[in-house]
């Protein structure tokens, strides 16, 4: 495993577990898997219905809490209820503290629900506060009007859709760079058989996930990959073993669509989403 430094001097591993439509027993089974494959990064959202599963599956798997480094969401429709709603993730985690709680998205009464972040950083129940899905602006906007500054903004980040122009201002104000859907939610499968994909898997003898991962790892890209199938959660975390060069990573950046999959507002399942809170 590879760590990036985020700007509080916490160590964040660069790969970890991403459990979004993972519920029930698949969820307990797979979180359990994925630290018993050296796993200790793991990403859940009170939006997910599965933080109780995390919490067993980690019970379960034995490791020592300070070993792990856990992530939770609070959703906008509870900004009011922060407080209230984080004392509620660690109930169901089972932990007296949580590593990272985001602000999952930037709707409604954010400011309020980051001042109680803060406040809650203060009484150690939460390690270290971060956002997702902020545009830039939002971004800059929140760190000018509060305290502390984010450590990441976790945002929809693979081959068709990196965020270039986003790193950058990501990377002037120190917040890291977390990639979700990192393979695109499986549901662009084309990423896997991209010409330049396949040829690197075949220079490295490596999958076309691996490459993948690794091209936004190498960049201190921080990757959640989600799989329930213990083979590809196993291949995820494998990837690790072999550098791009700085030509293939030039190459595989020249391929950005700037396409997001989430979140736009032409994406008819974010409109449905969106329209149902
Ligand atoms: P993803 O990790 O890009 O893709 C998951 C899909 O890829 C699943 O269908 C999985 O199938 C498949 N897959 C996994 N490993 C594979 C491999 N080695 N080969 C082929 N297929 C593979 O998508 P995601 O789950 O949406 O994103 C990752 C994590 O980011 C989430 O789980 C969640 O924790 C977080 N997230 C956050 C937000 C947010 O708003 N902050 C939004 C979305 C996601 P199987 O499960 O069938 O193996």
């Amino acid at each position: 495993m590879e760590y990036i430094t985020l700007h509080n001097g916490m160590q964040m591993p660069l790969l970890g577990f991403g459990t979004f439509q993972n519920t029930g027993e698949d969820c307990e089974k797979s979180v359990y898997t994925a630290i018993q494959s050296g796993y200790r990064l793991i990403d859940t959202a009170q939006a997910y219905g599965n933080e109780k599963q995390v919490g067993k599956a980690i019970k379960a798997s034995g490791i020592e809490r300070n070993e792990l480094f856990i992530v939770t969401k609070v959703n906008f429709p509870s900004y009011d209820d922060t407080e209230q709603v984080v004392l509620e993730s660690l109930e169901k985690l089972g932990t007296s503290y949580v590593d990272l709680v985001l602000l999952h998205w930037p709707f409604g009464n954010r400011y309020a629900a980051w001042r109680t972040l803060e406040k809650l950083q203060e009484t150690g129940s939460i390690k270290a506060i971060g956002i997702s899905n902020f545009e830039p602006d939002q971004m800059i906007d929140l760190i000018h009007f509060n305290k502390v500054i984010p450590v990441v903004n976790q945002i929809e980040t693979n081959l068709y859709c990196q965020r270039q122009q986003e790193h950058q201002w990501l990377q002037k104000y120190g917040v890291a760079h977390m990639a979700y859907a990192p393979l695109g939610q499986g549901h662009r499968n084309e990423m896997f058989a991209q010409p330049e994909i396949v040829k690197l898997a075949k220079k490295y003898e490596k999958t076309a996930a691996q490459i993948l991962l690794r091209f936004f790892t190498q960049q201190g890209i921080i990757v959640i990959p989600k799989s329930i199938h213990e083979e590809r959660i196993k291949e995820n975390i494998d990837s690790f073993d072999f550098k791009l060069t700085i030509d293939e990573i030039a190459a595989l950046r020249n391929l950005d669509k700037n396409e997001p999959l989430i979140g736009k507002s032409e994406n008819p399942e974010f409109v449905e989403f969106a329209m149902n809170w």
